[in-house]
């Protein structure tokens, strides 16, 4: 079986691991603070905060920008559903945008409909390892005063005009196993601003400026050292990693047939945390199927929109339609595009959607 993610762990990762063992400082000591070092210097930002998810990422760095009950933060409901339960945990209201066919990202086109007053926020989510249109974004939240948080859950590394992902706004990451680089569990907070990166620290560990002062509600969102060692080990091969995904994904769109392959706009860098095709005519599951017996891995990220989830419609009331994030969810189907991927397994992945489609 290929399968669909394969996280990549060496003898550096199991060698950190067992330094921070032996040393005594598990939690709270130097390998926390080299990590967010490195974060920091890999999407070109002032400061990195680590926690212990990408969904307290993005819960930390709500909290940051005084995001709270009342308030409305626009994101995309075809992502992972910790995008918009973060904004729930916080006691706001997620209000969903449709996206872009083509990219599966929010469409800046829509999203000044959906402004109201109460609106504090827009929350781009860089889906698949591919960035929005960040210019459009940033134009429209300069225009209305609105803070910009990036899910940045799977697009580390990933650029729009040169630019990491991670560094228009408030960017958040998640390194669980099957995101570019993992630490097993964990999350970075991504910003040039001392302010928040201050308030994310606090908010992080107790509302605590001073050992045993609370001022303020936090959380235990901290991340560990043994996780941090097994991240830190990680982010210097995440260059090796994103080049062989965008290897693949080339050799992929080069040689897959009767599906629509992933387009890549000019001056971005897609980093291809998936490999995601459509497949029209209501054939995806029968595919999936093919591809499943023809042993390839595949998965549909993600089969049903958030705004059609089920606690989001009986308990929350969402109540709407968003067309092109409802057609993508019946249509797109992720292969394996992972760096473990051998010569051979890509020709499989190949030869396997290629006899289903061409039959
Ligand atoms: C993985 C992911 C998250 C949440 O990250 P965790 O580390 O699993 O908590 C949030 N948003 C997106 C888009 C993701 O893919």
């Amino acid at each position: 079986m290929i399968h669909i993610a394969k996280p990549q762990m060496g003898e550096e990762e199991k060698q950190a691991v067992l330094e921070v063992l032996d040393s005594g400082m598990i939690a709270q000591g130097p390998r926390v603070k080299a990590f967010e070092e490195g974060f920091a210097a890999m999407c070109a930002v002032t400061h990195a905060v680590a926690t212990s998810s990408g969904t307290t990422a993005l819960h930390v760095a709500l909290l940051a920008h005084g995001i709270g009950p009342g308030d409305e933060v626009i994101t995309s409901s075809f992502t992972f559903i910790a995008s918009a339960n973060s904004v729930l945990f916080t006691g706001a209201k997620p209000v969903f945008v449709d996206i872009d066919p083509v990219t599966f990202n929010l469409d800046p086109a829509k999203i000044e409909a959906a402004i109201t007053p109460r609106t504090k926020a827009i929350m781009p989510v860089h889906l698949f390892g591919l960035t929005c249109d960040m210019d459009s974004v940033m134009e429209i939240a300069a225009r209305h005063s609105l803070t910009i948080i990036e899910d940045a859950c799977q697009a580390h590394g990933a650029e729009y005009k040169n630019k990491r992902a991670g560094s228009f706004g408030t960017g958040t990451f998640s390194l669980y196993p099957t995101k570019n680089i993992t630490s097993a569990e964990g999350g970075m907070i991504t910003t040039d601003d001392d302010v928040i990166a201050e308030s994310c620290r606090v908010i992080r560990q107790h509302g605590m400026r001073r050992r045993y002062y609370h001022d303020e509600l936090g959380f235990n969102f901290r991340m560990t050292d043994v996780h941090a060692a097994i991240g830190l080990a990680q982010l210097g091969k995440l260059e090796c990693f994103n080049a062989t995904r965008i290897a693949n994904a080339a050799y992929l769109s080069a040689n897959l047939k009767g599906v629509v392959t992933p387009v890549v706009p000019e001056d971005y860098r897609h980093v291809f945390h998936q490999y995601t095709i459509r497949v029209k005519n209501g054939q995806r599951d029968a595919l999936s199927q093919h591809l499943t017996a023809n042993g390839v891995g595949n998965m549909v990220y993600y089969p049903v929109p958030i705004h059609q989830q089920t606690f989001y419609v009986n308990e929350l009331g969402y109540d709407m339609h968003l067309p092109e994030t409802e057609r993508a969810a019946a249509e797109v189907l992720s292969l394996p595009v992972h760096p473990a991927l051998s010569q051979a397994d890509l020709e499989t992945i190949v030869a396997a959607v290629n006899s289903f489609t061409e039959a």
